[in-house]
């Protein structure tokens, strides 16, 4: 049989995401019902695989917000020669 008692576990810390500001102009990019459907986020990922099966990598994000994209973004792909469409969708 176990006896148990009442023991006080010391209250923890804990992060968790408060906001996200944008990386090009520094305002907080608005956190609406759809959380993906404000922002932008470019992630870079590079993995490498060892022959033992390990690996490791490394990531670079930035977190864009939908003005910066529109205005500084957009017209940089373009200016690249990528040019996409907006696919529109409902729910
Ligand atoms: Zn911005």
């Amino acid at each position: 049989m176990k006896h148990w008692k009442d023991k006080t576990v010391p209250a923890t810390t804990q992060q968790v995401l408060e906001s996200t500001t944008c990386d090009l102009c520094g305002e907080i990019i608005p956190t609406r019902c759809l959380p993906d459907a404000t922002d932008v986020e470019v992630v870079a990922t590079r993995v490498f695989h060892d022959r033992d099966g390990g690996g490791n990598g490394t990531k670079l994000q930035y977190d864009i917000c939908m003005v910066c994209f529109i205005s500084t973004l957009v017209p940089f792909m373009e200016s690249k020669g990528a040019n996409r469409d907006w696919q529109e969708w409902d729910y």
